[in-house]
């Protein structure tokens, strides 16, 4: 089987297992079964392939951890299975150990350089490993099953001299088996609405033992893993709230166009009712001031089944497709006039554009306005509509 075949059998299998765990109940049981499952059945595949290979084989032995000195992220979903299986296996006074652990690791690590933290490695193993074993082995992350070397001679030599560019052969079986089923369960937390972008480790945990009920705040949509991106840093930007919502969306929807001088009129259309569901959707550009204006936003999101954060994730693809139309620079502005109301409860809520009002008009009005920031954000799957659409007057 080739390896775009096999992807797509993979996919399938794992997105078997999630929709039958959480497609009926999103539910801590669902998820806590459809996660177990789902590395049960990784680690079946990862091991038949291995058999099979009479040359590389792999070198990981138990004791062995070396590799549990690096940082490594995991999803928020996975933090929640260790946070809960933590609550059953460990006393009181190790969860309390392991609350000064994670404190101290993200004291001396978050923030600095990989230098420093190679520096720094053997004061800051995992905060799981203990006596040289991980002690959440049951439950340990994707990420880390997926770690293999064909030598652990080399990993030795490469924790002991520093060197964190040594090149450690690893399996490539185990990291694309991995990888999928960590994206099939990204794909899965998108489809329903919650925080799933990876985080280190220790912050992870500590988000979730710094919320009371945090697994059950989570299924409900809280964003209990966020975290103010650092848009000068380009790790970062895997960060943002958008980075979320956007898949989710354009799993659901898509956005066509037609543009007319400096206007531009969007269409929504519904992929599951095919058809277009949005009223008017219009930016303009005054190419003067060099401003965008949301002169109409009615994409009617608001009569979908689960529609949070849709209409945040519409407006934020329409304003970077826009930008790029006209080639707006970082910094301009962007404008649009609106009720009080709708700017409480929608603009005033969308982090990326910092919208305020900056004039109150008559009646309950107000005019907004915001700051466009520029983000490497695709926006090609925006393509022009079909030659039957009407353009409408702006
Ligand atoms: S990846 Fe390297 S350090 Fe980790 S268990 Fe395998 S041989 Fe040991
Ligand atoms: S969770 Fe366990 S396996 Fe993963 S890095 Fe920590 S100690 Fe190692």
């Amino acid at each position: 089987m080739d390896m775009i075949h096999a992807e797509e059998a993979l996919k399938n299998l794992f997105a078997q297992i999630t929709n039958a765990h959480l497609k009926p109940d999103f539910s801590q049981e669902g998820m806590k079964a459809a996660l177990l499952e789902i590395m049960a059945l990784a680690a079946n595949i990862v091991e038949s392939v291995h058999d099979t290979q009479t040359e590389d084989r792999v070198d990981c032995k138990a004791g062995c951890s070396y590799c549990c000195y690096n940082q490594i992220k995991l999803t928020p979903a996975e933090a929640l299975l260790i946070f809960s299986w933590i609550g059953n296996e460990f006393t009181d006074r190790e969860r309390a150990l392991l609350g000064e652990r994670i404190q101290n690791n993200r004291l001396l690590t978050e923030g600095t350089s990989l230098e420093n933290r190679v520096r720094i490695k053997e004061s800051s193993p995992c905060v799981f490993l203990q006596q040289g074993k991980c002690s959440i082995y049951p439950v340990r992350p994707l990420i880390c099953r997926s770690w293999t070397s064909y030598s652990h001679k080399v990993c030795k030599d490469a924790f002991e001299s520093g060197n964190h560019n040594a090149e450690i052969e690893t399996s490539s079986s185990s990291n694309f088996v991995y990888y999928l089923a960590r994206e099939t369960v990204r794909k899965s937390c998108r489809y329903h609405g919650v925080d799933s972008v990876p985080l280190e480790l220790p912050m992870a945990m500590d988000c979730c033992f710094s919320h009371s009920d945090p697994f059950t705040r989570w299924l409900e949509g809280e964003h209990l893993f966020d975290r103010v991106p650092d848009w000068q840093n380009p790790d970062d930007t895997d960060f943002s709230f958008m980075d979320i919502q956007v898949p989710t969306f354009l799993d659901r929807f898509s956005l066509s166009y037609l543009r007319d001088g400096s206007c531009i009129e969007y269409f929504l259309h519904s992929k599951e009712k095919e058809m277009e569901i949005s009223t008017e959707l219009i930016l303009s550009y005054d190419s003067h001031s060099k401003s965008l204006n949301v002169s109409k936003f009615y994409p009617e999101l608001n009569k979908e089944p689960i529609h949070k954060y849709m209409s945040a994730a519409c407006l934020f693809l329409m304003i970077h497709h826009a930008a790029s139309v006209f080639g707006i620079h970082r910094d301009s502005f962007i404008f649009l006039e609106t009720r009080n109301r709708v700017f409480e409860d929608f603009y005033s809520r969308l982090k990326d554009f910092g919208f305020l009002i900056h004039h109150e008009r008559t009646g309950d009005n107000c005019n907004v306005r915001g700051i466009y920031h520029m983000l490497p954000i695709e926006t090609s799957m925006i393509v022009p509509a079909g030659q039957t659409a009407h353009m409408a007057a702006c």
